[in-house]
C-alpha cells in the first residue's frame, strides 16, 4: 500500500523553499513508488507556474517514458483550476492534497491565492470563421 503521508511530507518540504507562497507537489510512480518530478510555487517568475504545473512540466522535460495510468499527484494544496485542467491533460490518474483551497484562505500574510480578480476578459469570437 503506498505511504500517501510519505510524499506529502516530500511535498511539504518543497513548499518550504517559498515561505510566503508554501505550495508544491511531487508526481509519483504509484507501482514502484519512484518519485518522478518534483515542483514548487514560482509565481514570481509566472503567474500559473504552481507547483502543480512545475511538477508536471519538470515530468514532461525529463525524457523519461512513463506509464500516466501510474503517475499520482501529492500537493500541499488542493489544486486550482489552471492545475485541475493540466493534471488532467496529463493523464494523471490520482491526487491526494493537504488543505483544501478553503483553508488555503489568509495564507500570505491575508492574501488569498484563490481570490477572484477583479478583472474580465474580452473573447471576441468568430474571427476569420
Ligand atoms: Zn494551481
Amino acid at each position: 500500500m503506498i505511504d500517501h503521508e510519505h510524499y506529502m511530507r516530500r511535498a511539504i518540504e518543497l513548499a518550504a523553499k517559498v515561505p510566503d507562497l508554501p505550495f508544491a507537489a511531487v508526481i509519483v510512480d504509484s507501482d514502484s513508488g519512484a518519485i518522478l518530478a518534483e515542483g514548487w510555487n514560482k509565481t514570481s517568475i509566472h503567474p500559473t507556474w504552481h507547483g502543480e504545473i512545475h511538477a508536471i512540466n519538470e515530468l514532461a522535460s525529463s525524457g523519461s517514458t512513463f506509464n500516466s495510468k501510474v503517475l499520482a499527484l501529492y500537493t500541499t494544496a488542493e489544486p486550482c483550476p489552471v492545475c485541475q485542467g493540466a493534471i488532467l491533460w496529463s493523464g494523471i490518474q490520482s491526487v491526494v492534497y493537504g488543505t483544501s483551497i478553503r483553508s488555503c484562505r489568509g495564507v500570505a500574510g491575508g492574501r488569498s491565492t484563490y481570490r477572484r480578480r477583479k478583472s474580465s476578459v474580452a473573447v471576441p469570437r468568430g474571427i476569420a470563421h
